[in-house]
């Protein structure tokens, strides 16, 4: 397929703009641009063709399944876009005076009310743009609650090595030295493991709950305890909240500040890399510490986005969460939960469970005894579902299940649905025993086979440029 660009044809236009309603204003020459911008020429028709090819040949929610664990994609009912596209949301200037603002203000007060309820967190902020900004701004609030308290040894974060890779980044990029810890075989937390290392020197712990293998930790208050106990506070990965929002709360399990993915767990979607949404609660004790709009309210505290982050993420959270109410909520985890070990469960008898007990949102299948066996890898099934219609699983992740494809089948999908992605992956477990040429090379009929991942990631090409003349 061109590019937009390549597809450029000079003097083409397609020119049905509105009149200029504001007054033109000279730019100095030090503002002004001396040459044009190269801006794709072309006329509506094919720009709207364009459009139209690009999404063919994109897999989303809205062309079929797609069980990507640890990221929830997940039907977002169209209420959430129609409401982030009302005027006065879509078109709100964030300098907009007081007066003006109000409704917004409210979507914010109640987007706060309600998920501090879900979280059991006492205060919010909106500002982080993403999960990971979220993380940052987290333990920024634990960071700055030990140096208030003049704690100056509290050097180290402890975070599980089931964790998502961002856990570890973030503990590093605010300044903290990572520890990390062996998980017990079956997934969960070492008892052992934490308190051994835990110290004088510990800030705090970062977990997320259920984990990245999709088990509930059974020991979660033993665990906080133990790290409160050693004077360290507990940060929640809330990336996995589609499990237990309105059924169990992150603070009552010990936790002392979250972030909740907003894109991944409160309907906006994603995938596309944004906009999304990290808010982070906290309880009262580190509240102070939260991040204010500098702009807004001239306090001068830290600030890691401007305003209010993306804020329409918000209004479509606000109205997910006044849609599906106080019985909606929990009714959608458990949902999601019983979608998943319904799946797992029908899986079960081709591919190997990496933990074969009841999971919450999502599973994992390991392949490894498969792989050798059959010479066929987690790659080249992921591969070959495509060719079925599917979104293939997140592949080898997490890092301690080799040959991992992690599952999450969502709340929103049928059992005809879960049954067809089930026949399809014992279909692929017979096919790589019999006839596993083909899948070594899939996807057979998609648009792109298989794009060299380590080249794009080495030598990424971002910018289409123009071709000397
Ligand atoms: C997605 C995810 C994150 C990071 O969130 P982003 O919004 O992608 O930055 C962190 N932890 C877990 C477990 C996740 O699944």
């Amino acid at each position: 397929m061109k590019l937009i660009f390549e597809k450029s044809v000079a003097g083409r236009h397609s020119d049905i703009l509105p009149k200029c309603d504001v007054e033109p204003v000279e730019l100095s020459a030090r503002f002004a641009r001396t040459d044009a911008p190269a801006l794709p020429e072309m006329a509506e028709v094919d720009v709207a063709r364009h459009y139209t090819e690009l999404n063919d040949r994109v897999h989303g929610v809205n062309c079929g399944f797609y069980p990507l664990g640890s990221c929830t994609m997940k039907y977002n009912p169209r209420i959430d876009e129609d409401m982030a596209a009302l005027p006065g949301f879509a078109g709100v200037h964030p300098l907009a005076p007081d007066y003006a603002t109000e409704g917004c203000r409210e979507v914010l007060e109640t987007a706060k009310k309600y998920l501090c309820e879900v979280s059991g967190m006492d205060d919010m902020t909106f500002q982080p743009a993403a999960g990971a900004h979220g993380e940052f701004t987290g333990v920024l609030l634990i960071k700055q609650y030990h140096d208030a308290r003049g704690d100056k040894k509290r050097t180290k974060i402890i975070v599980p090595d089931s964790a998502h890779g961002t856990n570890p980044a973030t503990a590093a990029m605010c300044g903290f030295e990572v520890v990390n810890i062996d998980s017990a075989p079956d997934g969960c937390v070492d008892l052992e493991a934490l308190k051994n290392a835990l110290g004088e020197d510990t800030a705090g712990l970062m977990l997320t709950n259920p984990n990245t293998v999709g088990i509930f930790d059974p020991n979660i208050l033993e665990i906080t305890r133990l790290v409160h106990e050693a004077g360290g506070l507990c940060y929640y990965d809330g990336a996995n909240l589609n499990a237990i929002m309105g059924v169990v709360r992150p603070g009552d399990m010990g936790f002392d500040c979250v972030h909740m993915n907003l894109h991944k767990t409160f309907a906006t979607p994603h995938g596309g890399g944004g906009p999304g949404a990290g808010a982070v609660g906290c309880k009262d004790f580190l509240k102070e510490f939260l991040p204010r709009s500098v702009v807004m309210d001239g306090e001068g505290r830290i600030q890691v986005r401007s305003f209010a982050g993306n804020f329409l993420v918000t209004v479509r959270a606000v109205t997910y969460l006044l849609t599906l109410g106080r019985e909606g909520i929990p009714e959608a985890s458990q949902n999601a939960v019983l979608n998943a070990n319904y799946l797992m469960r029908a899986i079960q008898g081709s591919f190997d469970l990496a933990f074969d007990r009841t999971c919450m949102h999502e599973f994992v299948l390991d392949l490894s005894e498969y792989k050798k066996e059959t010479g066929v890898s987690a790659l080249d099934v992921a591969k070959s579902l495509i060719d079925y219609g599917m979104h293939p699983p997140t592949m080898y992740f997490p890092l301690i299940v080799h040959e991992a494809l992690m599952l999450e089948p969502t709340e929103t999908e049928s059992k005809e649905t879960l049954d067809e992605a089930a026949a399809i992956f014992r279909k692929l477990y017979e096919l790589g025993k019999t006839d596993p040429e083909p899948m070594h090379a899939a996807p057979h009929h998609a648009q792109i086979g298989r794009p060299d991942e380590v080249g794009a990631a080495r030598h990424p090409v971002l910018r289409w440029q123009k071709p000397e003349e």
